[in-house]
């Protein structure tokens, strides 16, 4: 009942970037809306701007297949420590070892797939990838190949959208 919509997706600028779903680089499109706060149909107030880069190519977001960030995956193995160790304190402080040791099983077994989600994922090769992304040098339009207004940053008159040089 209680939840956000986005209202309008307007293009507003060009930038260079890495899409996940090509895997390759590309000029990806910004878009953005604005995110509506609802109860049931109604809307209430804006709560804030939506941006997305999307790809020529795909039409997808670059991001959505962006691999998951490396500092993810130890909140997720210190949490399985903590249940561990609630485990082991279970067993040694009521004597319910059976308790104590599927918390134990459990956390064993979340630390396992975590640590193999860790080591297939690509995130270092992904970081890599972007950084390898030229700028756009923002002299002509990447799109329409309009020269440019200047300005920071350098505007296309014609697409009527920013050029990110950064
Ligand atoms: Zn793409
Ligand atoms: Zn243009």
């Amino acid at each position: 009942m209680l939840g956000t919509y986005r209202v309008g997706n307007w293009k507003f600028a060009y930038r260079a970037g890495y899409c996940t779903v090509c895997e390759t680089e590309t000029v990806a499109e910004g878009r953005r809306s604005i995110v509506v706060m609802h109860v049931y149909f109604v809307p209430l107030f804006p709560v804030g701007l939506h941006t997305a880069w999307m790809c020529p190519h795909c039409a997808c977001d670059i991001n959505s297949r962006r691999p998951t960030h490396p500092g993810t995956f130890y909140v997720g193995l210190a949490c399985a420590a903590i249940m561990a160790a609630i485990g082991v304190a279970i067993a040694v402080v009521t004597g319910n070892r059976e308790a104590g040791s599927i918390l134990v099983l459990v956390s064993a077994v979340m630390s396992a797939v975590l640590v193999y989600f860790m080591r297939i994922n690509r995130y270092a090769e992904y970081r890599e990838n972007v950084r390898r992304v030229e700028p756009l040098i923002g002299d002509v339009c990447p799109v329409c190949g309009d020269a440019l207004q200047e300005g920071n940053p350098p505007r296309c008159l014609f697409c009527d959208v920013n050029v990110l040089t950064n």
